[in-house]
C-alpha cells in the first residue's frame, strides 16, 4: 500500500483532519469504451466530505488503467517491458524492427493505449519467439549491428531451449507447458519417473538417453545442460502446442505421473528418488557432496519400478500415494 499523509486539509472543516478510504463505483469511458471502476476516495473523519490526498488521483488512474486493459484484453505497460527484457532491445530497435512509427514503443510505455492489433503482436512476441524472428529476418537491416547482435543472440537461445528434435526434448517441453511450476531440478526427477511409468504402464521405452545418479538425484545430462541458464529459478519457454507430436497413449501417462509428482518441488522430487534403489545403487560408494555420474541403467529402472507396481498397483492415484509414502520422505 503506499504511503500517505496521516491528516490532510479539509476544506469544510477548515483545517487538518484524519480521513478513511471508501470506495465509489464510477463509469468511465475510455477510448469509446465504458468501463466500470472502484475508485478510492478519502472521507474526513469529522464531517464527513471527501478530501484531497496527494497521490490518490494517480493511484487511481494506475488501478484504472489496469483494469481497464484486463477486462478489455489490452497489453499492460508491464506487459510491454516484458517483451524488451524478453529480446534484449530497447525501445526504438523494437518498434523499428516491428516495422511501427520510431516513438510507438516509447508511448505505449508513457501510457498511451495500443491499437488491439498492435496490442496482439505485443503479446504474441512475449508467448512466441518464432513469431519475433519473423520479423526479425524480414527488417533486421533497419537495425544497428548492436542490436541486430542483442537480439540474434536472444533468438539463437530461445530456439535452442524451445527445440524438441528428440522424444525426451519433447517430452521435457511437454512437461515445461503444463501448468505446474518446473525447475531444472524437478524437471530430471520427472523425467524420470516418466520413464519409469511408460516402462510399467505401457510396456514401452519412451526415451534411452543416459540417465545418471547426480548429487541431488537422477538427471539426463543433455536436457540438464540445456536448460541449465536457469539455474534454480522456474523454467520457462515459449508456449507451444505439443499434443500432435505425443501418442495419446503416453501423454495420458505423462498427465498422470505429472498429477502425481509434479505437485512436489525439486527438492522433495530429489529426495524421493534418493530413497529409491535405481539412484541408491549406482550412487552407492560416492559421498553425499561428491561429484558422481554413475548410469542409472533403464533395466534397473523397469525392473525396480516393476516390482513396486507388483506391490502398490502404480496404474492408480491410491497406488502411487502409498508408494510414495512408503518412501517415508513426506
Ligand atoms: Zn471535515
Amino acid at each position: 500500500m503506499e504511503k500517505y499523509p496521516e491528516k490532510v486539509l479539509c476544506a469544510e472543516c477548515r483545517n487538518l483532519q484524519s480521513y478513511a478510504f471508501s470506495v465509489e463505483k464510477v463509469q468511465r469511458v475510455w477510448n469509446g469504451v465504458e468501463c466500470s471502476f472502484n475508485k478510492r476516495v478519502a472521507i474526513c473523519n469529522k464531517c464527513g466530505n471527501r478530501v484531497m490526498v496527494p497521490g490518490l488521483e494517480d493511484y487511481n488512474e494506475r488501478e484504472f488503467d489496469i483494469k481497464f486493459r484486463e477486462e478489455n484484453d489490452y497489453i499492460l505497460v508491464e506487459e510491454i517491458r516484458d517483451v524488451l527484457t524478453k529480446y534484449d532491445v530497447e525501445k526504438r530497435p523494437l518498434s523499428r524492427v516491428l516495422g511501427w512509427g520510431e516513438h510507438t514503443i516509447e508511448n505505449y510505455l508513457k501510457g498511451q493505449l495500443p491499437n488491439r492489433r498492435y496490442s496482439a503482436m505485443l503479446r504474441r512476441l512475449l508467448v512466441s519467439y518464432e513469431y519475433m524472428q519473423r520479423f526479425y529476418d524480414e527488417n533486421r537491416n533497419c537495425l544497428n549491428d548492436h542490436a541486430a547482435k542483442r537480439i540474434g543472440a536472444k533468438l539463437d537461445y530461445y530456439r535452442s531451449i524451445n527445440s524438441h528434435d528428440s522424444a525426451i526434448e519433447t517430452i521435457a517441453l511437454y512437461v515445461l507447458n503444463s501448468k505446474y511450476e518446473i525447475t531444472n531440478m524437478s524437471l530430471q526427477k520427472l523425467l524420470y519417473y516418466i520413464e519409469a511409468f511408460c516402462q510399467i504402464l505401457l510396456q514401452v521405452r519412451i526415451f534411452d538417453n543416459r540417465c545418471e545418479a547426480w548429487m541431488y538425484g537422477p538427471v539426463y545430462p543433455e536436457i540438464y545442460d540445456k536448460y541449465k541458464s536457469f539455474g534454480s529459478a522456474l523454467i520457462q519457454v515459449d508456449e507451444i502446442d505439443l499434443s500432435g507430436e505425443l501418442d495419446e497413449r503416453y501423454r495420458k501417462v505423462i498427465d498422470f505421473v505429472l498429477n502425481q509428482f509434479a505437485i512436489y518441488n525439486g527438492v522433495t522430487l530429489k529426495d524421493f528418488s534418493h530413497a529409491e534403489d535405481p539412484w541408491k545403487k549406482a550412487h552407492a560408494g560416492y559421498g553425499q557432496k561428491e561429484r558422481c555420474e554413475e548410469v542409472i541403467t533403464h533395466e534397473e529402472i523397469t525392473e525396480y519400478f516393476t516390482r513396486m507396481h507388483d506391490i502398490f498397483d502404480l496404474s492408480t492415484e491410491l497406488g502411487v500415494r502409498k508408494y510414495i509414502e512408503s518412501l517415508g520422505v513426506i
